[in-house]
């Protein structure tokens, strides 16, 4: 199976089970864990943060972020097709008490007017406007990176308006690795940054959540009530440590493979693909499936038994996301599967 539907299916390769053998293990909520520690540490320096936690998923990151700085009844402002909106299961809510204002532009990416125009005056009646988090790359806007300029130009406006500036960066290094940027291009006009170990990076699990030192010591609290704070957890440090040393420029290939696979899916009959391929920013591929052909979930249905799989989003959109454990001769077989299967669709059709 050529496994498509996200970067987060990766396996640990050799090597990384390896380091995962080799890391000395401690406790973590005794505070001894040397390795979750030595990961602490290493994604503080890398976001230019002066700390920052270990914890089990993005989600955790995220919410960790939110219910640090947030009070029940204050607003975050967030783009209309963010992760924390769409697929985190209403936590700001319920966890936080925290209602969103969703900002509109294409691809994920919005404007400083936005910002400035969703800022709540100060009056009893209204929410307090509190956060504002920006998704790099933006997952449902197409796996799409914010330019530099756009993005300082977003964080000035949050610091003017005093908003506290959320970087969901779980694809961060996908955005960085596509522009030739450091994270610290974006992540010096942050005031705390997500980042997944599971998705792009080829760890099994975990994210990180940086930020000030008192941000981060009152997250730690947060995560311990959450359920979140683990025991030998440098185990699955170790993955990460790895990870961050050995697979970020790698990224690129997946780039690289995910324009291949567009370029395929452009010449099909019957599909639709979303921007151009030479274009695809990331990682992840979008299409439409044409209603000759079937629904989207009917494709990816067929798709499997040709050995592909892919995720339908909705009655009609296809996502595909390439990783690690994808290389560039399966992206050959996967094109060869999806032209097959869109041909004998639209012959039973
Ligand atoms: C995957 C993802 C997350 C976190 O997801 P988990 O499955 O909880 O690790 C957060 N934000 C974005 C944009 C994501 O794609």
């Amino acid at each position: 199976m050529i496994d498509l539907r996200s970067d987060t299916v990766t396996r640990p390769t050799a090597q990384m089970w390896e380091a995962m053998r080799a890391a000395p293990l401690g406790d973590d909520v005794l505070g001894d864990e040397p390795t979750v520690q030595a990961l602490e540490l290493k994604v503080a320096s890398l976001l230019g943060q002066d700390a920052a936690l270990f914890v089990p998923s993005g989600t955790m990151a995220n919410q960790l972020a939110i219910r640090t700085v947030c009070e029940g009844g204050d607003e975050i402002l967030a783009h209309r097709e963010s992760h924390i909106i769409h697929y985190e299961t209403g936590s700001p809510a319920a966890l936080s008490g925290c209602m969103i204002s969703p900002l509109d532009g294409l691809g994920g990416v919005f404007d400083a007017d936005a910002v400035r125009g969703a800022i709540r005056h100060r009056d009893q009646h209204a929410p307090l406007s509190r956060m504002l988090v920006v998704e790099n790359t933006c997952n449902r806007g197409g796996g799409t990176v914010w330019s530099v300029e756009q993005f300082a130009s977003v964080a000035t406006a949050a610091r003017v308006g005093g908003l506290h500036l959320h970087i969901d960066g779980a694809r961060l290094m996908n955005a960085c690795v596509a522009l030739g940027v450091g994270p610290r291009d974006f992540t010096s006009h942050a005031d705390s940054v997500s980042l997944c170990f599971s998705k792009g990076l080829g760890a099994p699990v975990g994210s990180a959540l940086a930020g000030s030192h008192a941000c981060i010591a009152r997250a730690r609290r947060f995560r311990k009530m959450f359920g979140g704070a683990m025991r030998q957890s440098g185990l699955l440090a170790a993955a990460a440590i790895y990870a961050l040393d050995h697979h970020v420029a790698r990224l690129a290939e997946d780039h690289a493979n995910a324009r291949t696979l567009a370029a395929g899916i452009a010449e099909v009959a019957g599909l639709t693909l979303e921007g151009t391929a030479e274009k695809i920013p990331t990682n992840m591929v979008f299409f439409r499936v044409k209603s000759a052909l079937g629904s989207a979930q009917a494709f990816c249905d067929r798709l499997r038994e040709a050995g592909v799989l892919a995720l339908a989003l909705s009655s009609d959109r296809v996502r595909m996301v390439t990783h690690l454990d994808v290389s560039t001769n399966d992206i050959s077989h996967a094109r060869a599967a999806i032209a097959s299967t869109a041909k004998s669709s639209k012959a039973g059709a």
